[in-house]
């Protein structure tokens, strides 16, 4: 994540020649009208609430790890979440209820909880942003996803102008997807998640993972060892943050995997003959990244300053001189290309904010 600490402000105060583009991942975007930082969640509500009275757009941004800024910015209020904690609510012997404020690092509240012997988020190491976001598009990677462990979520609705618990049933959790994503009525405050009181990791799902940790598929591991596992599998494929390799200037994946519904399933293997992980009800998930391959797009495939990951097909990059218009220029030449070629939609998996796609 960019090093915004810089930057942390109690009162809210004029951004207009502050490029969002120094909070985000791909280190795009234009100015904001105004930029409020929040370091308590009071201050989030009230940033939200001025903001709605004087019938001005917000958009609520913290760690910039999933967003592709337009390059005009963002001519409204945008509230950058810098809110801290984490605490233990509840234990027993079996677990443990963790509340962690939306402006906390991800990556540093899982190191947390696996040093405290508080398993099932080991599997989401390393992945960047805030915790607060993690709702959102309910995170997940290598088999785990927030939502096997979020119990409730607390968030302030512009709407009703109050903050409350949501149930997980509430959230609507789905692949990378919930009812809090694509919409500016919530500020998620804060996150409770349950966790197992265990040195162990919960059973390993994905093949990968586990060939790597040398089990097999169900089995577990200390908790310590299934986090450098995952880290050392994501440094590979540049999926960790790091400020020297443009690889890591990305929003993670660009594109969702397309989950398919039997037709089309049917309709690309006449096409085709690709990987795929089976789903519910006939519905099947096909690897975006094969799809992207196989039309053309190989690791590196770019211009204008932005290009496909040397590491990963999936992300696309700014390797220091792009811009939001060339980034989506490339997005959108391979979604055409996948369709022709595949007759597969590719959807994107950041928010878009102030541009198209
Ligand atoms: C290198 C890399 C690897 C990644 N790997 C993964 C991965 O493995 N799995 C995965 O799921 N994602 C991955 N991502 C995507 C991203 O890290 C996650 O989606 C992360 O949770 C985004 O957090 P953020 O704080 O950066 O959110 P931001 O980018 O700041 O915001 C994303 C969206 O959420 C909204 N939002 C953020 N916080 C709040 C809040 N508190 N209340 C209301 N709305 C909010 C914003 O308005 C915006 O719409 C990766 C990204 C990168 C750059």
């Amino acid at each position: 994540m960019p090093d915004v600490s810089a930057d942390r402000q109690t009162t809210a105060s004029p951004a207009t020649a502050r490029s969002l583009g120094a909070y985000t991942t791909l280190r795009l975007g234009g100015p904001a009208g105004t930029l409020t930082v929040a370091t308590e969640a009071g201050q989030a509500v009230a940033a939200v609430r001025a903001a709605t009275a004087a019938g001005e757009p917000v958009f609520v941004l913290a760690g910039g790890s999933n967003v592709v800024v337009g390059d005009a910015g963002f001519a409204g209020t945008v509230v950058l979440l810098r809110t801290t904690g984490m605490r233990v609510v509840s234990r027993d012997s079996a677990g443990a209820v963790v509340r962690v404020a939306a402006g906390e690092p991800w990556d540093d509240v899982v190191a947390r909880t696996v040093a405290e012997g508080l398993s099932g988020l080991e599997c989401l190491s390393g992945i960047p942003g805030s915790a607060g976001a993690t709702p959102i598009q309910n995170v997940g990677a290598y088999g785990q996803e927030v939502a096997h462990t979020i119990v409730a979520v607390h968030a302030y609705d512009r709407s009703a102008d109050e903050v409350r618990a949501y149930t997980p049933a509430e959230c609507g959790f789905g692949y990378r997807s919930s009812i809090f994503k694509h919409t500016d009525r919530w500020v998620v405050l804060e996150v409770d998640f349950r966790l197992a009181v265990s040195g162990e990791s919960a059973p390993i799902r994905y093949a990968e993972l586990a060939r790597h940790l040398g089990v097999e598929v169900g089995e577990r591991v200390p908790l310590q060892q299934a986090r450098d596992a995952v880290l050392k599998l994501r440094a590979g494929k540049g999926m960790v943050l790091d400020a020297e390799d443009r690889d890591t200037w990305s929003v993670g994946s660009f594109f969702t995997n397309p989950v398919l519904s039997a037709s089309q399933w049917a309709a690309l293997r006449e096409r085709a003959d690709p990987p795929f992980w089976p789903g519910e009800q006939g519905a099947v998930k096909v690897p975006a990244a094969w799809l992207i391959e196989q039309a053309g797009f190989g690791k590196g495939y770019g211009r204008d300053g932005v290009a496909i990951s040397t590491k990963h097909t999936l992300a696309l990059t700014n390797r220091g001189g792009g811009t939001t218009t060339a980034l989506l220029g490339l997005a959108r030449e391979i979604r055409d290309g996948v369709a022709a070629r595949f007759g597969v939609e590719l959807h994107p998996e950041p928010v878009l904010v102030n541009c198209a796609f």
